[in-house]
Formats: C-alpha cells, structure tokens, sequence
C-alpha cells in the first residue's frame, strides 16, 4: 500500500507535499520522495529508504523549488523494497520530464511490461508503476489529460496516481476506485491526497474526491476533468475502512471513525460475549471498533495493551524476520486491568494470527482469568491483487484452519468474526460497490499472471 499526494499553485510546493506526507505515513513506511517542478520546468526529486521524518529533512526541501510537486509513501506489494523502487519516478522523454506516483497493483503489468521490453523498452526499476510511464511517453502529444488517458488505456488493477507531466498536475484514479483520492482547496492552490488526514495537515479543506475511472489535470487555467472510456464495476476496497486509512480521514466520502464505530457496534450485536467483564482495543487501529462493541455490549471499555508509538505497523515490514521482532517491542499488557478478569479483546482483523497469539500469551500472563476474541471483518481467506500486503493464500490462517482450530492456535477462549453481510452493511456507502475478494474470494479482475508475492515481490 502507498500515500500519495500533489500540490498545484504554491510557492512552496515541496515543502507542503512533505507535511501532507506525514500524514500519509500509516500508508507505507518503507520509502518516502517528492518530486518538484520549477517555474522554467525543471524537475527535481528526491527519494529515500526509511520514514518521512528519517528520509525527508525540511532543508532539503528548499533544494526542490517549484510550485507543484508530487510525493509518495511506499510499503512493497509490487518490486522489492530497495531504493530503485522508491517513488515518484522521475524521467525524462521527447515531451520534458515525467513524474509519478502510485497507490494501488495493477494486475496485467506482467503482460504490459512483456509487450514493451519486446518493442525495446529498458525498465529502471522492477515496480509495475514504471509501465504506465513508458506508456506515457509513447502516446503521441496533446493535452496532459489526454496522454494519460492513451497511456492507461488496457491497463487493469487497482491505481490512483498524481503525475506530473509539463506544467500540469494530474490525479487519477482507475474505473473501479479500488483506492481512495481526493482533491482539497489551500487558498489559490490545489492539493490531491489519498486521504483526508492529509489536507488537514496542510489546511486545505474538501474539493472533491476523483471519480473512480476521472482524469482530473490542475494547470494555470484552473481545474478540467475527463472521464476513461472503460467503465467497470464500482469496487471500493473495504478493507480502507476496516483496517488501512487513518479514523481521522473520510475515504470514498465516509468517516472512517463512523465505519469502525459500526463493525464494532454490528460485532457486539453478532458475536456477543456473556459473562465478559470488559472490553478492550488492540491499539491503534481497532480502537473505534473496541468503542463501537463497548457502547452495543455495554461493557466498560478499559485500556488494557499499551503501544510502543516509537514501532511502526508490524505488517508493514517486507520479512517475516522484521515482523516477529517487532511484535515482541511493539505491545504490553496493563496488569491492573487484566488481573483476574473475563476480557472481550477486539481487532479490526486477523491476518497470520502471529501477531494475535503473541497477544493473546501476553494478555493471560498479565493475568486475564478468559480471553474472548472478536474480529470487527471476515476471516481473511485470500490474497489481495489490489495493493493491500495479504500475501500467500497458505500464510492466511483463516484460509487453511476452520474457527475453533484458530480459536486454538491463538490461544483463546472463544472467537468471534464479524460476518461478511454484517460489514458491508455497517459501512458507510454499504453494502454494494466494495472489493471485499479477501474475505470472499469474489475478485473484481482476473488474477495478475505473476503472483506478486510468490516472486519475491518482483515482476
Ligand atoms: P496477525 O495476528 O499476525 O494476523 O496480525 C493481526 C494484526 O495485523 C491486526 O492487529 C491488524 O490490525 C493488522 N493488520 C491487518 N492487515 C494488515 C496489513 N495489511 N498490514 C499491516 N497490518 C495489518
């Protein structure tokens, strides 16, 4: 998964863009760039390994002047994690330069990229974001909008995209709208962002978000919209609002606090847990849904596991190696709170169950008397093709062990998910018009040709 983020029509675009990417940062940890675009259309960009704040300095962003600029935040799904795979891509073609970002997997680069290399193009990187570049300075000239249009045309899977090409920024977002984007105002200029969050860190407020399959392009005569020709089923990932966006941000115009509130709310309703004493969140992103059981269960919401904030997302790592040892740095229990008591503990989601047993172990050692588990989604039984890490069908705990033999594997007393109807009605916008192929197996395009994660995260 990935943030991305563009900025139209201020002095300081860079500068901007590395804020609004602060706020994007739950979205990818693995790298972090800017690209900026001068008044005399010289580009330049930067692209670092690591955090915002370890990568980007606020110095560095006075060596990429310019009033629009585009920025990226990275974890790997497609092309390994290194430095080459680092965005935005920056190049350089008959036109002047090309800049890009991308959120989401696009499910025939396999193939795109094949047909290219067979008519000589050289790759830089192993991203399946590079095609759409090579595409882009194949198309023949006319507006920005236009050659972006010619360039996605035949291109399948998830993305949503801020480019830069000449002296106009693009925001578009693929027919399905598998991802969230948005558009916001801040004074004259123009800011995109995957999430809301991120235009309140700048103060810019709502535009619009992109229409899924819209080309917006933002240059000095203000903003034009088109729309691609192919016109595809709405499938909006429901997992933006179980697990990825940030409670602060509205993604396809709902509140994501308001959507966990509700699964957690429908959970306590579906899956109830008697004789519980109280109820408690893994921190931090199932703690809406932890509020939303409380309030529907009316058991006293406690804080019982206490986050290291100095650990980043423990998924959110390439390895498996990574994983593990920041599972044991990243949680511990409150011994007041668990000291002999019956415990609801609520997360947004299972994926390994790694992550859960370690919790589950810590939580009765803290001296929980029983340990009730509940799920505010599905069991997840199949990958995502769409941009979300869920990788290997046989790393899915949920796809090869039936409910009771997780409940065991977890170590817990019982265990309760929320059921797929329930989630989709609890969401806003719901229940039609949402990818929900990991938890259903019921996916919107056809397979990418190269598992992804089966070769190493590279095409
Ligand atoms: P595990 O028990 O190892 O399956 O880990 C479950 C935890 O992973 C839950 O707390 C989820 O919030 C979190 N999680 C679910 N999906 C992802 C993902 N794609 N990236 C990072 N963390 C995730």
């Amino acid at each position: 998964m990935c943030g991305i983020f563009g900025v139209y029509g201020r002095p300081d675009a860079a500068t901007i863009t590395h804020l609004g990417l602060y706020s994007l940062q739950h979205r990818g940890q693995e790298s972090a760039g800017i690209v900026a675009v001068d008044g005399e259309s010289v580009a330049r960009g930067t692209r670092r390994m690591g955090l915002v704040s370890d990568g980007l300095t606020a110095r560095e962003m006075e060596a990429l002047p310019g009033h629009m600029a585009i920025g990226h935040t990275r974890y790997s799904t497609a092309g390994s994690s290194v430095l080459e795979n680092a965005q935005p891509v920056l190049a350089r073609f008959k036109g002047g330069h090309i800049a890009l970002a991308h959120n989401g997997n696009l499910t025939n680069a396999t193939e795109i990229r094949g047909t290219l290399e067979n008519s000589g193009s050289i790759f830089a990187s192993t991203m399946d974001s590079e095609v759409i570049v090579h595409r882009l300075a194949r198309t023949h000239s006319g507006a920005p909008e236009h050659m972006l249009a010619d360039a996605l045309d035949g291109i399948e899977g998830a993305y949503c995209l801020t480019v830069l090409i000449g002296e106009t920024l693009l925001a578009a977002r693929d027919p399905r709208g598998f991802r969230p984007l948005v558009v916001g105002r801040l004074g004259d200029g123009w800011v995109v962002a995957s999430e809301t969050c991120a235009l309140d860190i700048v103060g810019a407020s709502l535009h619009c978000e992109v229409a899924p399959g819209e080309i917006i392009a933002i240059d000095s005569r203000g903003l034009r919209s088109i729309q691609l020709t192919a016109q595809r089923p709405l499938s909006r990932c429901v997992f933006e609002h179980v697990y990825f966006a940030r409670p602060d941000s509205y993604v396809f115009s709902g509140s994501v606090d308001r959507a966990r509130r509700a699964l957690g709310r429908r959970l306590a309703t579906e899956s109830p847990a008697p004789g519980a004493d109280l109820v408690f969140a893994v921190p931090d992103s199932s703690n809406a849904a932890a509020l939303g059981y409380a309030e529907a269960s009316g058991l006293p919401l406690e804080l019982a596991l206490i986050r290291n904030h100095y650990v980043g997302r423990t998924f959110i790592q390439p390895t498996q190696a990574g994983r593990d040892a920041k599972v044991k740095v990243k949680y511990n229990a409150v011994k007041e709170v668990l000291q002999g008591r019956s415990v609801v503990m609520v997360d947004d989601s299972i994926v390994r169950g790694t992550t859960t047993r370690g919790l589950v172990a810590l939580v009765r050692s803290a001296g929980a008397r029983e340990v009730h588990m509940r799920v505010s989604s599905p069991p997840i039984t199949g990958p995502c093709y769409y941009g979300i890490d869920t990788p290997n069908r046989e790393e899915l705990i949920a796809a090869t062990h039936s409910l009771d033999e997780i409940a065991a594997a977890i170590g817990v007393d019982s265990l309760g998910y929320l059921s797929l109807d329930g989630m989709l009605n609890a969401v806003p916008g719901g229940p039609h018009g949402f990818c929900h192929a990991c938890f259903s197996g019921a996916y919107p395009t056809a397979a990418p040709l190269v598992d992804l994660h089966r070769a190493g995260k590279d095409m």
